[in-house]
């Protein structure tokens, strides 16, 4: 027989939860609670979003009010070791959530299998120009970063919970081997992930399949990546679906995300002193985290956009106009996306955090696929990024003239960056700092392509073509993706 508690979702176990904890709190001080872009959610504690992913009104989660980082504080990273960093940002968000001593342990050792000793080093490439190495993870690109804290984390807080989480990811293709590697074999947890079939490369689609556990399913889904994403949330909006699996997401639509890859603007900054990020940009989570860093008073000077061809945010940001156009296959496949979920994170804020505006903002997307920003939304994004949209051909320039001119080999994602870092380098401004999203020997053809080099794979996958793959290739239904899901959900 199915417990009372079991029938409810996540969140209210963990309102519950709160009220006890919150009584016994004996100083004044209000802990740090979340609350939703659509404005229809009672406010939630980190260990409750973290284990929710989506708002149940369908918004996404953000600080009720953003923690501040003093500027001397600041100043004192940059000596520091990065998991130091990471834990001095990310105890003001978790709050009542975890003691110190679990932030540290769960930090330390999501650390622990990096192979550079500072985490996410800095690399001058040209005068005033650097480079945010954030591929030397267990799986190679930026995805790491964040979701080995977010899978201790969520672990630990499940364990505290009790129960189980079905965690359904849609990836474009990083997202996916990265939860895997985070969440993989452990207890309680079901992954389901989603690539959009013959859209990722070669190398990320067998980290993906190759993983050699029973909780991880690989589905690969017929339809782009933004089918597979509106499928998940779908099966979110299915709310007799979504509790009976406990379902949630570890995308970036999960805060715990983008709280953890804030991290790294604070060190480069720390390093540098105030500088321009340019971030190349699928589903807006990596550059909405510099946001976030602004927002706890991080001083920055732009935040530069670079998209693919796949260029909706950069058309909202410089037209005014947010409506998706048709899905394009590009070198940079992990942003081939069009709806970028996290848009609606920087949306809120730039709109005063006006909820009523943002719902029927969303409903009209929702039903349109087309929205004009208003001129106070419009104006508040355009005070803090700039967005660039780069094409194959630019892209695969860039490889090529960074290797000819310094041996170095970037990946596709990394020269969409660097190619719209070079338009604002050349316009004088310093320092710039590119975010280097992948390793390229995760896309070796377009690699080659541009510069007749093969990259060598990391000793770490080394074992790659040797592992057996497990996939199931699936139509792009609804029912059809439930159905396999349901078919592999443990007994309650
Ligand atoms: C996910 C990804 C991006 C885009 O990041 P978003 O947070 O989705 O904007 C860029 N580069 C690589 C290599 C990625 O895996």
């Amino acid at each position: 027989m199915l417990r009372a508690a079991s029938s409810h979702s996540i969140l209210d176990w963990c309102e519950a939860k709160e009220e006890k904890s919150t009584n016994n709190l004996v100083s004044a001080e209000r802990p740090m609670r979340y609350i939703s872009t659509r404005g229809q959610t009672a406010p939630q504690s980190f260990a409750g979003i973290l284990l929710a992913g989506l708002a149940p009104d369908g918004g996404l989660f953000l600080p009720e009010s953003w923690p501040q980082v003093p500027a001397d504080e600041v100043a004192s990273f940059a000596g520091k070791r990065y998991a130091d960093v990471a834990f001095a940002i990310l105890k003001r968000f978790t709050g009542d959530s975890f003691i110190d001593a679990e932030l540290r342990e769960d930090i330390e050792a999501a650390y622990s299998d990096f192979d550079a000793s500072d985490i996410a080093p800095l690399v001058e490439i040209g005068k005033g120009k650097y480079l945010l190495e954030l591929f030397h993870g267990p799986t190679l690109a930026f995805k790491d970063i964040a979701m080995q804290v977010l899978g201790r984390l969520f672990a630990r807080a499940l364990a505290k919970k009790g129960g189980k989480a079905t965690v359904v990811a849609a990836t474009s293709g990083d997202t996916g081997s990265a939860a895997i590697a985070a969440l993989g074999g452990l207890p309680n947890i079901d992954v389901f992930v989603m690539h959009p079939k013959g859209r990722v490369s070669e190398v990320q689609r067998r980290q993906m399949t190759t993983a050699p556990f029973a909780n991880v399913h690989n589905i690969a889904l017929e339809g782009s990546f933004d089918d597979a994403q509106s499928i998940v949330k779908s099966l979110f909006a299915d709310k007799a679906f979504a509790d009976r699996a406990h379902l949630t997401a570890v995308n970036s639509i999960n805060f715990a995300r983008i709280a953890a890859q804030s991290v790294y603007y604070f060190t480069a900054t720390a390093k540098l002193g105030k500088s321009t990020f340019v971030v190349p940009t699928g589903n807006f989570g990596d550059v909405f985290a510099g946001e976030a860093a602004m927002r706890m008073g991080l001083p920055v000077e732009k935040l530069i956009v670079a998209t693919n061809a796949n260029d909706i945010v950069a058309r909202a940001l410089n037209e005014g106009i947010y409506a998706p156009g048709k899905a394009q296959s590009t070198l940079s496949p992990s942003m081939d996306i069009q709806v970028a979920s996290n848009f609606e994170r920087a949306l809120f804020e730039a709109s005063g955090r006006d909820t009523n505006w943002m719902r029927s903002a969303m409903e009209e997307f929702a039903r349109t696929k087309n929205i004009t920003l208003p001129p106070n939304v419009r104006s508040a994004l355009a005070d803090r990024y700039t967005a660039f949209s780069i094409g194959d051909y630019e892209t695969r320039a860039s490889i090529k003239k960074m290797y000819d001119e310094t041996g170095r080999i970037m990946d596709p994602h990394t020269a969409v960056g660097e190619a719209a870092g070079f338009r604002i380098w050349a316009q004088g401004i310093r320092p710039i700092v590119v975010l280097s999203t992948a390793h390229p020997a995760k896309f070796p053809d377009a690699v080659a392509r541009a510069t007749g080099q093969k990259v060598p794979l990391p000793p770490r996958l080394a074992a790659l073509y040797d592992g057996v793959e497990r996939v199931t290739v699936l139509p792009h239904d609804l029912g059809a993706v439930r159905g396999f899901i349901e078919e592999r959900l443990r007994p309650a």
